[in-house]
């Protein structure tokens, strides 16, 4: 690599997703790589975390989000050794750093050291302020305790938390829903994520057989829409509102095609225009970071046209939508013809709005974004 190669490297802008698996029980509804009884582990996997950093060392990071798993289970030693690690390993001109928290691991004494960190925005996982629904989640607090939660991090200092809720579960009223708005709204956080309950497949609500009515959760999701707007959120994506200023800049950089290193097991990374992603249980990542320092498990180079259609379908799920002249330029390739038709098509059934070369969804086509997907793939 010739020196200019390099140094525009180190001045591209990149993400920084960080996955920490640690929880100390799998939620039914959950698919992602977790690992239950680890967490005396954590040490040594902050340690494989600075070891895999290294394959990036240099590289200049504008955002960092530590999700998981469940990152506020780490202790404060652990938390000190990555963070100082992180500093040490890239170029850190950082103004959005994101800490996951789940509240029943919310201390004070924590929340303080994480803050005093360097993170800025904390991610504080609430789901729900009913205990049945807490309980049919499989979650591991009570309602007084999410509460005391965000209240905790208020108090250590984040003046940015974004709260994630949870609708649609079987047998839940709609005066319940709205119960559980108004208590999310009570607490005034900057950022609300709510999302539908899906059933994953490797979850175990699918192997209960657990189904969902679309009907419902599309009248669900229309109240949710309706309710943040009117209380002041903006909805800035399908799932997530802010206050004007606090849209997430991290899932910006993703929805918008941006490049991001994702460290850990189970994360995924876009890299210099490829693609890769880790090996996703836990002993096979630490084994392959103590014999060869990458757990890199696959990779992929999209061609120009099946990116430029990627970033399509990501730049649908926000509310601002996408400018198709300026993805074209972007990427040097025409979309075809029967693309453009089918956007024509579904701005007349009310799915898509076209303003000049803008395309965005409409609430109705927000409902069916999976549809509009298939239609343009
Ligand atoms: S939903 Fe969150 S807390 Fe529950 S198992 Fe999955 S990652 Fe862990």
């Amino acid at each position: 690599m010739s020196k200019n190669q390099f140094n525009k490297l180190i001045h591209m802008k990149t993400s920084l997703y960080i996955h920490i698996p640690f929880c100390s029980k799998k939620c039914p509804y959950c698919s992602f790589p977790v690992v239950v009884g680890q967490l005396p582990r954590g040490m040594e996997y902050v340690q494989a975390l600075l070891s895999e950093a290294l394959l990036y060392e240099g590289r200049k990071i504008s955002h960092v989000y530590l999700g998981g798993g469940t990152p506020s289970v780490l202790d404060e030693a652990a938390i000190g050794v990555l963070s100082d690690g992180l500093k040490h390993n890239f170029s850190i001109d950082v103004s959005e750093r994101t800490f996951e928290f789940n509240p029943e691991s919310v201390l004070l004494s924590k929340a303080m050291h994480v803050r005093s960190s360097g993170f800025n925005r904390a991610s504080l996982g609430l789901q729900s302020f009913q205990p049945k629904f807490l309980s049919y989640l499989g979650r591991g607090h009570s309602v007084p305790e999410g509460i005391s939660a965000f209240q905790v991090l208020r108090q250590a200092g984040f003046d940015n938390i974004s709260i994630d809720l949870m609708f649609g579960f079987p047998g839940q009223t709609m005066g319940e829903l709205d119960a559980d708005i108004d208590a999310a709204l009570s607490l005034k956080s900057e950022h609300v994520s709510i999302y539908a309950l899906t059933v994953e497949d490797k979850s175990l609500f699918a192997v209960r057989g657990v189904k969902m009515s679309d009907d419902t959760q599309a009248a669900f999701y229309n109240r949710v829409m309706a309710r943040l707007k009117e209380a002041g959120l903006e909805q800035y994506e399908v799932s997530n509102f802010s206050r004007p200023g606090f849209a997430s800049k991290h899932n910006m950089n993703y929805w918008q095609g941006g490049e991001y290193i994702g460290l850990g097991v189970g994360a995924h990374g876009h890299v210099d225009g490829q693609r890769y992603w880790n090996v996703d249980t836990f002993p096979s990542y630490m084994q392959r970071i103590r014999e060869g320092g990458s757990a890199v498990a696959g990779r992929e180079k999209l061609a120009p046209t099946a990116k430029m259609t990627e970033c399509l379908l990501f730049g649908l799920r926000m509310n601002a939508g996408v400018d198709i002249d300026a993805l074209e330029k972007k990427f040097k390739v025409r979309f075809d013809r029967r693309m453009l038709d089918e956007i024509g098509c579904m701005a007349r059934e009310g799915l898509l709005i076209q303003e000049g070369s803008r395309v965005r969804t409409t609430d109705a086509g927000r409902l069916v974004l999976d549809a509009i997907a298939v239609k343009l793939l």
